[in-house]
């Protein structure tokens, strides 16, 4: 009989004090991360600030072959520079993996989707309404095409 925590013999996949961690598909390379559209991240642990990770140019200058698994980072906040690591989603609403196979994923970003670090609204502020547009339907105008369509009427 097998204790239920066979250790790995040394130097297979395992990871010293844990299990041997099965990654999904995508987060293997940064070619797949690409191709999948993942979102991935730079987590920093002491400012607990996330920081776009430009797969595209790191794949130009590491390959797409290379893995952000078990990487780590310096903050990119000047007066900060902690040593972080990557985490990444499969879409702006799935949650974070931590790309790591020695850590858990930190309790602040427990159960956290790219799309909960987004600001609200991406789209720029609206210009107040102008002189004659009623005010409510102006702050609900999504594009300019329905701007356009207020000032029109306004003008009779
Ligand atoms: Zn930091």
């Amino acid at each position: 009989m097998e204790g239920p925590r066979k250790r790995w013999p040394r130097g297979e996949t395992a990871v010293e004090g844990g299990e041997a961690r099965i990654w999904p598909h995508w987060v293997r390379s940064l070619g797949v991360m690409i191709e999948a559209r993942a979102q991935v991240r730079f987590a920093c642990p002491a400012c607990k600030r996330l920081y776009d990770v430009d797969l595209a140019s790191l794949a130009l200058l590491k390959g797409r072959e290379w893995t952000l698994v078990d990487r780590r980072a310096r903050c990119k906040a000047s007066r900060c520079r902690a040593s972080g690591r990557f985490v990444a989603a499969a879409a702006g609403d799935q949650p974070f993996l931590l790309l790591s196979a020695s850590e858990r994923l930190p309790d602040w970003l427990t159960g956290a989707r790219p799309s909960d670090h987004e600001p609200p609204h991406s789209e720029p502020p609206t210009p107040p309404a102008p002189p004659g547009v009623d005010p409510v339907r102006w702050a609900y105008a999504r594009d300019d095409r329905t701007r356009k369509r207020l000032v029109r009427e306004a003008r009779g």
